[in-house]
């Protein structure tokens, strides 16, 4: 049995190793820069580096590097070894604080939205000494943000961590007039449930969809799928589970804090979530949640999928992003606290979240919005595309008694006034809460739930955190003039209640009926990544993120651009990979099914001509109506392919939705027709059965 403490955080440069290995003045120096954001000088950052080094070695380390997540969303890494030569044709083990914290890839094949030309390719990485080092896979690994030479983010760490100092200002204001004047600084916390599926490499190998675009894009429904709802929180098979204790204890040996584990609801479906813990440290623990899901699952023989809707008709797999904040003194500022005075603070920061969600629901539409996720957003299992905010029924009826200058039952029939009245404990319970809700207030935190499971969790934070400092802001410069302060409170929750409240929504996020409501409340219903981008950059949102020195104007283009040519390649990418399966694989398949039938029908004239063949000739005649049809669906698909029109990102993004996601969708309706009266044998792919149910 591994002791989980002698394991955990084996492979961390963290706190205890710096303790040990650094001179008490260069570790307290390095501690500065962690807590305040104090610039570390080179003496000192020479001495971490060579402690790193030595550590790192004795671990079994031979390269460092600058590891960064550029707007592809997923990581990146270039290895250098530490060996510099030495007398005598040796070599000797090297490693400098210029190396530690400044790396200078060349980076010309990242995408940067043009905010870099090519000829000026280079970008530099710079280290983020508040996420610590780590060793994977012999690497000492530094975490890092990633930049151009002109100073523009060409990633998502950086824009996050402005995006914390822009809520930490805003929030310790706030906290000030409420006679915190020993916060200095307020954190947001972030723990994020991770969905993945499980399935067999070997099936996973015949699939050129899963292999090429990580979902299936055809395959007609197994008998069986997720009805019996016998899968969620089920017994884990042998073989998910040894994967399980695998994942855990890399995990924990990398310091992340791997808690929960479960089966979801469809077939082969899991998740895993962690604590919490500071955003920007749970953004990169999520990244290498995501790469060791992958890398242990192949230990097992198993590929684990964490696309959002790898399959049609089941489930598909999204992110919770559970974010609160905390000040520095440890107080959850999302906890209603007992007296009148915490209440009134905290009614104070859940109208700002409140106000933010409601103004900005482009921006965390956007957040979650991809080509991908949008096969999974409105979906029966997923929330829907329109951002709501669910309260409770408990702390709505406070609103509404605010609202309204009315009674609340739960306090004894008194007039609700903020800083005066008591409010009710809230539930935390999570048997009764909304699970149809894109946006849920759970107790102390709130629950993100629009993420797919492939998504960085950097951007919807990078939203939240700003949207959020926003109304902050505004909240302060009203808050900070006023004469009475309790009375000013009051005002103010009440007035953003009556501003804001239609965004709270209790009911089923999921029924047809919401969708007009939402209509009926002018909220907004953006189908698809193309229908939300364009919101990006309005000019409001722009304005927002310039002011919090979150992204300046270039940036939030850049990451624009990027984004709609995302969507466009994902789509084409599926899109020839559609047709190339027609050609390749299906029609020749359906051919050999319909020879099949020729020759029995003619065998069966042969032998006995009496003998009836209606039910293979009618087989034919079916096969044969579809496979003209796909033949033709499978041609206008390569057309729309070949007609892609020149025009601005968005022209194109919008060419991809209209025209090929449709024909898409024919073509694939056409095949899976016939896979559902095709003998199988004849099948050149695994079945959504073989594959859904292939772990036993
Ligand atoms: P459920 O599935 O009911 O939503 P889980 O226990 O699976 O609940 O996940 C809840 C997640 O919320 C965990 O990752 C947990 O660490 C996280 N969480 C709890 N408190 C906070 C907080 N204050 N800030 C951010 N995340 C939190
Ligand atoms: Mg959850």
């Amino acid at each position: 049995m591994t002791k989980i403490p002698e394991i955990f955080g084996k492979f961390v440069f963290n706190e205890t190793v710096m303790k040990e290995r650094l001179p008490h003045d260069i570790y307290k120096a390095l501690k500065k820069t962690i807590n305040d954001g104090i610039g570390l000088d080179r003496a000192v950052a020479d001495c971490i580096a060579s402690a790193m080094k030595e550590w790192a070695i004795e671990m079994g380390a031979t390269h460092f590097t600058h590891w960064f997540q550029p707007m592809t969303g997923i990581t990146a890494e270039k290895h250098d070894s530490f060996i510099t030569p030495a007398p005598g044709g040796n070599v000797i083990m090297e490693f400098s604080g210029k190396e530690l914290i400044k790396g200078e890839p060349d980076a010309s094949s990242f995408p940067s939205g043009g905010l870099r030309a090519t000829f000026e390719a280079r970008g530099y990485t710079a280290w983020d000494p508040t996420s610590y080092a780590f060793i994977k896979d012999g690497t000492l690994c530094i975490p890092t943000a990633f930049c151009s030479y002109g100073g523009e983010s060409l990633d998502k760490k950086t824009p996050l961590l402005r995006s914390m100092e822009a809520v930490s200002r805003q929030a310790v204001r706030i906290l000030k007039l409420f006679g915190k004047t020993e916060v200095t600084r307020v954190v947001p916390t972030v723990g994020p449930e991770q969905e993945y599926f499980l399935i067999d490499k070997e099936v996973f190998e015949k699939r050129k969809d899963l292999i090429y675009c990580g979902r299936t894009l055809f395959g007609a429904p197994a008998p069986k799928g997720q009805e019996l709802e016998d899968h969620y929180f089920g017994k884990l098979k042998p073989r998910v589970s040894a994967y399980m204790k695998e994942l855990d204890e890399e995990l924990w040996k990398l310091g992340i804090l791997a808690k929960t584990k479960h089966n979801e609801a469809a077939p082969a479906q899991h998740e895993l979530a962690p604590i919490f813990t500071t955003v920007n440290i749970a953004t990169d623990h999520n990244q290498l949640t995501m790469e060791m899901m992958k890398v242990v699952a192949d230990r097992h023989g198993m590929t684990c999928l964490l696309h959002e809707k790898p399959f049609e008709g089941v489930n598909g797999s999204g992110k919770h992003n559970n974010w609160s904040l905390t000040t520095n003194k440890g107080e959850n500022l999302f906890e209603p606290g007992k007296s009148p005075h915490d209440n009134a603070q905290f009614l104070v920061f859940l109208c700002a979240v409140m106000s933010a969600v409601h103004k900005h629901q482009d921006l965390l539409r956007i957040s979650a919005a991809s080509a991908g996720n949008d096969h999974r957003l409105g979906g029966h299992e997923a929330p829907p595309a329109i951002i709501s905010l669910f309260l409770g029924s408990e702390l709505a009826g406070v609103l509404e008694a605010i609202k309204a200058d009315s009674d609340y039952e739960g306090t004894g029939k008194q007039t609700m006034k903020v800083g005066v009245s008591v409010l009710p404990e809230f539930p935390k319970d999570s048997t009764d809460r909304n699970r149809t809700s894109p946006f849920a207030f759970t107790g102390n935190k709130f629950e993100f739930r629009m993420l797919g499971s492939n998504d960085s969790i950097a951007c919807s934070n990078i939203m939240l955190n700003t949207m959020v400092a926003d109304e902050l802001r505004l909240f302060a410069d009203e808050l900070e003039g006023a004469d009475d302060f309790l009375s000013a409170v009051h005002e103010l929750v009440r007035r953003n209640i009556k501003e804001h409240d239609a965004i709270i929504f209790d009911g089923n996020g999921y029924s047809g009926d919401w969708v007009k409501e939402a209509e009926r409340r002018g909220l907004l219903n953006l189908e698809s990544t193309v229908d939300a981008l364009p919101y990006y950059i309005r000019p409001e949102n722009i304005d927002m993120f310039k002011r919090h020195g979150v992204y300046n104007e270039t940036e939030m283009r850049a990451r624009y651009e990027i984004l709609l040519a995302e969507y466009s390649k994902v789509v084409n990418i599926e899109a020839l990979t559609m047709v190339d399966m027609v050609k390749k694989d299906y029609t020749p398949a359906i051919s050999n099914i319909q020879r099949n039938l020729c020759e029995t029908i003619l065998a069966k004239r042969n032998v006995c001509p009496d003998i009836p063949f209606e039910a293979e000739k009618l087989s034919l005649q079916r096969i044969s109506q579809l496979a003209d049809r796909i033949f033709a669906a499978n041609g206008e698909l390569d057309d729309a392919l070949k007609n892609v029109p020149t025009g601005t990102a968005l022209e194109v993004a919008v060419y991809y939705r209209r025209e090929v996601v449709s024909r898409m969708k024919t073509l694939r309706a056409l095949v899976d027709e016939i896979e559902a009266h095709s003998d199988r044998n004849f099948w050149p792919v695994p079945s959504y059965g073989d594959i859904i149910f292939s772990i036993k």
